[in-house]
Order: C-alpha cells, then structure tokens, then sequence
C-alpha cells in the first residue's frame, strides 16, 4: 500500500492544475482499491456547498451538478463529524440522499473521509461499490492517510486555478501568512527559484522572442559540451552502461522534436526556462508512467538532464537579470544570502512560503527595515513573477493585484509610518531611561556593514550582539582569518570607545552555510552554535584570534558564546580563547583580554546560571532560542507559530529567575533576543531588572520612547499582574492596552 500512497501523491504533486489533481486523484484511487467509484467534492468558498468536482465511477455529466451543505447527505455528515462514514448499505442511513444525475443507485458500499487543510475541511473522498460490504480497517486507513496527503496538493492546486484567473482577469487577492516584519511594501513581485529545478520554475512571459530562442539553443549547446566533456573525462572510470547514459543524454538534446517543443512555446511568448520545464516534466511524467522498471527509472535521467540544461539557462540569464525599482523577494525559502543579491536602493520587501517570525530570514529582515511576511503556505508562488503586490508586515497580508482603493489605503498608512518615524528623531541624543530616572543601556544587533551607520544616528550604546555568522553565509567559503580580521575591525572602529559585543559562529539550526552543509533531521537540537565550533578549533581560533587582532589600539571587543548548555563548554571556549591570546601577545600584539560572555538560550543554563554568572564577565539572554526551546517550538515551522510565545508565562519566570540569580553574583545582565525590540517586552524587562537591551536599529528608536514615557515603578506593577497570569495571549492583551493606556503611538502594529 505504502508503494501505491507514494505513487499517487508523487503523480498528483507533478500535475499541472486543480482538474489534473482531480482527475489523478479518482483514477488511481479507484485503480488501486479495486473500487467501482471514486469521487472528490470540493467546498465552494462563496456558498460553503460541498460540490462533485471529479468522479470515476458516477455520470460525469453529474460533475459540477451536485452540491451539499454541511451536514446534508452522506457527504455532508463527513464535513460536519470531520470523520470517516464507512457504511455497508447507504441507502439505509438516515442521511442517506440520492441524486439521479449521478446513477449512484446501484451502489451500496460507501466510505468516505474528509479532506482536512489547517483545520477547514476542504472537501471529501468517497469511494463506492456495487456489493453490500464494509471496507475494511485497511481500506479505511488507506483512504484516511491519502486524503491527509492530498490536503496541501489540493489547497495549493486551489490557489494555483485562482490565480490563474486572477492573472488573466487582473484581479485583486489576499493571501495569509505570518507578520515577520513590520512595514509596508507597494512593488512587484521577483520570484527566486532554488536553482535548476524543473518543479519550481516560475510562469513567466519573454517579452523579446527572438532573443529568447537564442538564449534556449546557447543553452542547449552549453549543456551538449558540458556533458560531452563529463563523458571523455570519466571515460575510464565508466562502464559500458554509464558511458551509453552520456550518450543517450547527448542524442535526446540532438533530438529536434524536443527542441521544436520548447521553440513553439517560447513563440507563444513563455519565458525559456518556463518553456523547457513544462515539455521536460512531460516527458518525466510519461516515463514514470510506464510500467515496465528499466523505463521508469530512466525517469530520473531525464529529470537530471532537463536540471542541466536549466542551470545553463539560469546563467545565461544571470548577467541580465533585472530587478524592477520596487523589488518584492518572493521564494520558497529566502535566505540572507538571497537577500543580498538584490541591490539594496531597489529591494523594498520580502515573501517566504516557509519559514515564521523567528527564522533568521524575519530577523534580517527587521534588521534591514525591510517589511516581510514569512509561511504563505498556499502562496503558488511559481505563478506570480513580475505581478503588482503589496506587503503588509504588520498584519501578515499579502495582496496582489492590489485596486487603486487598496493602495490608496496602503499609501496613507506608508506616510503615517514616515511621520512616526521623523517623531523619534529627537531622541538619538536622549538617555535611555525611564520616567522616573531608572537608566538602562540600548544597544544594537548587527550582521551587515549596513547596519552601522544607522545605529550609531540612532543613538545605540553599542553592540549587543555581532551575528558574526551572517558574512559568513554571505561567502562561498570560510572567511580567511585576514579576511575576517578586516570586517570586525571595520565594526570595532565604528563603534569604539563604545563595546561591541561579538558572538562566535553560530550555524546549524536555520542558519546553514552552503559550503558548509549540515544534514540532520533534527537541526534545531543537532549540531548548532558552540557545539560545531567546540568540534572545530580550527574555525574557532581562527575566529577570535581575528577578533583579538582587530580590537588593537580600540579595547572596546567583547566575546560571546552561543547555545552554552554546560559549565564543560564555557570551560573548553575559554581555553581556546586563553591560548589564541597568549599567541597574539608573543606575536607581539598589544592587547586586552575582551570579557567573556555567555548566551542563555537553552534551558540548562537557566539552572546552571548562578555558575555561568560566576564564572563568565557578563550574561545575554538569546530569547528567540530559549523560547524555541522552553516551548519545544520550532522557530521556523509556520505550522506551530501561533504557539510560540515570547511572552509565555514560563518565559516570563525564566527570565526574571536569570537576571535574579545572575544579579546576586553581581554579574550584569543583558538580552539580545527579538523581545527585546519590541516596545511592550521592553518594558517588561526593564521592570525585571534587565541592564542592558539590544536589538536591531529599526526598533530602537521606538523602545526608547517607550522606556522614557513610563515609570520603572508602573512597569513592575504591570509585570507582577503578567507574572500571576497563565495564558499567554491574555498577557499580550494586558501589555498592548497598557502601552494603548499609556498614550504611546510606537508602532502602527494592530
Ligand atoms: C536568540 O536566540 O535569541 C539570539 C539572539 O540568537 P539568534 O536569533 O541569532 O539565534
Ligand atoms: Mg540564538
């Protein structure tokens, strides 16, 4: 059964719109469960009627004719108990309904199971026999577990058809996701494909044909030499087989038909790449198809050649690529590295399919001010290329094809932020500190040059946290000691006298370096932070003799160590950092031994903080971990975001356990992670005792108008009334009307 599951869902991702899915569905259903009939009704979004889409078995004149309310007929009782009707004889059920268009009377077997995406039910799979029988418990899991699988194919099939109309009638839509960055964004969409996929190419029009077929036969005969010269290299090393592969893979891209294929569409104005995924998956699918072994393995070969031909098109095109001056990023899964590609004056937002508010993608993001939405998980993202968006961060919408009203809306809300933002400028040279004189520091997170100058205008203290990873994933290699020395010093010099806080590579988890793949299943509690560098020394003192190095004549370097869940690590870190000074000074370099600090982000060190706090010259809290981990919520799976929580109770109490405990060893206490930045979590901090927050520049301005509007003494009535409370969206509620109470307009955030 497993065989048949798999085959079906793999023939259902690759098909081409909702009535392909449908019709997929239905045959091979019925095909393998030996039934008489398979049917899939689809809820009609305008009536919430349950409709016969798609049948293998009934009239199909009936298609699209029948229609159910919930709770109505057979089918209608599967939407409403959301659980599978398995029946000997229908006919004998009270629900029962017969519809003559369909000829269902002759059958009497009847099991059908919901269809359920993000708790709504889709629709139902039914399938019918002629006999009066019960299917049994191996028929009924069968169909359970296919209608699970198929829920994402066919919501996203969903979406896909509307869009296709929307494109053609260039009409307005809205799509859900997750707010991930603040802000607003009114431009067109750039759609970024993971390379030289043939599932994910983007539908996309040329606008010169002529150049279009050029660049497609350049392609092909890139491709021609390449495996050409593959083959001659490896002559000796293949056998007659796999030598007989390159040269069937060169006669299939001799082959005319295949090109004629592709030039005929390009000439209906599909862009080149577009146009030889289409006719490759065709032929993919044709291959899969057959039943015959050697044939449906050849499947992959022609996978793999059309991947080659795509990459030379993707290079082609790479020196033209062209980004329009109100760039949307729109992908799968954005990363920094996407990111930076796109001149920054043109990139004004960001659209990830995957990913929530506490990927590092969101973080960059905020950090760079750019509004983003992350987990659009229906998006069909391939379809939309070049089409007119509007990004709102605050509430997560993404709207396209946006109507002069809606924009006019939007356009308003972008002039009412650049008046609140203007309202803050007169506080870069103002203390951070509270209403009743209770001072604390704000410092900065930084990743990117870019980040400097607009902390340092904004009025940061400093830095607390150097993400030193992110030039690293910038790179297609490890950075070179030099080469690293050269960019902290860049940031110790524009900060100095003022300290810059430099966390030591932090990858694993969401954060993968290309050139570095780490492959787990569990990434997030793998190899991640200390752990890869610890097993690494070689990276690590390369690392922080480059920090030493760069803090010559500025001694304002402060180095801190990620994911820190035993005293046996900040014991091994220190060593290494021991022995990379001593090394430097016979080298003959003058200089100080930076404080050493530690990241609380795993629980552990909540309960080994009184000797972390002992031991190490300060403490951060990386809340945006601790959370994750406190909360067993993966950061970056869409899917739980709505139960990750910065302002859980249980976060809450551990972080005033931390700053308590660190304080009575007199050890000072800051907090890095994205609650710091946000105006009512600020506030709760400070209440708690917190001296130093940091976060990235877009949000400092805010938080300190928040923090000098309010009493420290207010603050820690509201934390005492968060801190009894146990549901944490009560607790989001009490902090948001305290700031709405307090008069204070820092944040269009609803
Ligand atoms: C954190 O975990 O809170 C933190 C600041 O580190 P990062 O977000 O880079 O993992
Ligand atoms: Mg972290």
């Amino acid at each position: 059964m497993l065989g048949s599951l798999r085959s079906i869902v793999q023939e259902v991702n690759s098909a081409r719109d909702l009535p392909a899915v449908l019709e997929i569905i239905v045959r091979r259903v019925r095909e393998v469960m030996h039934t008489r009939v398979c049917s899939v009704y689809l809820r009609d979004k305008e009536s919430g009627n349950y409709v016969l889409m798609a049948t293998d078995g009934l009239r199909p004149s009936a298609v699209g004719q029948v229609h159910l309310a919930p709770g109505e007929g057979l089918v209608g009782n599967v939407v409403t108990r959301e659980e599978p009707i398995n029946l000997e004889k229908a006919e004998a059920h009270p629900a029962f309904q017969y519809f003559p268009s369909t000829g269902e009377e002759r059958f009497s077997a009847f099991l059908g199971t919901p269809i359920i995406h993000h708790r709504i039910v889709l629709g139902v799979l039914v399938v019918q026999q002629e006999e009066q029988r019960r299917f049994d418990e191996g028929e009924e899991a069968f169909l359970v577990t296919l209608s699970a699988q198929l829920a994402g194919v066919i919501a996203h099939a969903e979406a896909t058809g509307t869009l296709a109309t929307i494109r053609r009638q260039r009409q307005e839509t809205h799509f859900s996701g997750i707010a991930a960055s603040p802000g607003i964004a009114i431009g067109r969409a750039h759609i970024v494909t993971p390379r030289a996929n043939l599932a994910t190419v983007p539908y996309s029009l040329c606008l010169d044909i002529e150049a279009e077929l050029v660049l497609f036969r350049q392609a092909l005969t890139s491709a021609r030499e390449e495996i050409r010269e593959v083959g001659e290299r490896l002559k000796c090393e293949l056998n007659r087989e796999e030598r007989a592969l390159f040269d069937a893979y060169i006669s299939m891209l001799d082959d005319n038909s295949l090109a004629v294929e592709v030039c005929d569409r390009i000439e209906q104005q599909l862009s080149a790449p577009r146009a030889w995924a289409e006719v490759m998956l065709e032929h993919v699918r044709r291959f899969e198809a057959m039943s015959d072994s050697y044939f449906r393995d050849r499947a992959a070969d022609v996978r793999d050649l059309g991947a080659r031909v795509l990459t030379h098109l993707h290079q082609q095109q790479q020196s033209e690529r062209d980004y329009s001056e109100n760039t949307i990023l729109v992908g799968e899964e954005l990363t920094a590295a996407v990111l930076a590609e796109v001149p920054r004056e043109k990139l004004i937002g960001a659209v990830s399919v995957k990913g929530s508010s506490n990927s590092h993608m969101a973080i960059i993001a905020r950090a760079m001010g750019l509004p983003a939405i992350m987990g659009v998980q229906d998006l069909p993202y391939e379809t939309i290329h070049g089409v007119d968006m509007v990004v709102d961060g605050y509430r997560g919408d993404l709207h396209i094809h946006p109507g002069a009203e809606l924009k006019r809306r939007y356009d308003e809300i972008v002039e009412e932020e650049q008046q609140l933002a203007h309202s803050f400028d007169h506080l870069a040279d103002l203390p951070a500190e509270t209403a009743d004189g209770h001072r604390v520091r704000l410092l900065v997170n930084t990743g990117l040059m870019a980040d400097v100058a607009r902390s340092l205008e904004r009025g940061a203290e400093g830095v607390g946290l150097f993400r030193t990873e992110v030039p690293f994933l910038l790179r297609d290699r490890f950075p070179s000691e030099e080469e690293q020395r050269e960019i902290y010093r860049e940031q110790l010099e524009a900060f100095a006298p003022l300290p810059v806080t430099m966390r030591t590579l932090d990858v694993g988890g969401d954060k993968a370096l290309a050139y570095f793949p780490i492959e787990e299943t569990n990434p997030f509690l793998g190899w991640r932070g200390i752990r890869v560098t610890l097993d690494h020394p070689e990276i690590f003192l390369a690392q922080v003799r480059a920090m030493m190095k760069a803090s010559l004549g500025f001694s304002n370097l402060r180095i801190m160590l990620p994911m820190i869940s035993g005293l046996n690590e900040l014991e091994a870190a220190r060593k290494l950092i021991e022995r990379a000074y001593q090394e430097l000074l016979e080298e003959g370099y003058e200089i100080e031994m930076p404080p050493l600090g530690v990241m609380v982000e795993v629980p552990s060190a909540i309960y080994l903080i009184r000797e972390l706090a002992e031991r190490a010259d300060f403490i951060s809290v990386g809340s945006n971990d601790l959370t994750q981990y406190l909360l067993a919520v993966d950061r970056n799976n869409s899917r739980v975001a709505n139960i990750y929580h910065a302002l859980h109770p249980a976060v809450l109490r551990a972080l005033q356990e931390i700053v308590n405990t660190a304080h009575a060893e007199g050890t000072k206490v800051g907090i890095c992670g994205e609650l710091a930045g946000e105006p009512g979590g600020a506030l709760l901090l400070v209440a708690m005792g917190y001296d130093m927050l940091s976060m990235n520049a877009t949000n400092l301005p805010r938080v300190k108008a928040t923090l000098r509007a309010v009493r420290q003494a207010d603050s820690k009535l509201l934390l005492q009334q968060a801190l009894k409370m146990s549901c944490p969206v009560e607790i989001e509620k009490i902090v948001k009307s305290y700031l709405k109470k307090a008069g204070l307009k820092v944040t269009l955030q609803p």
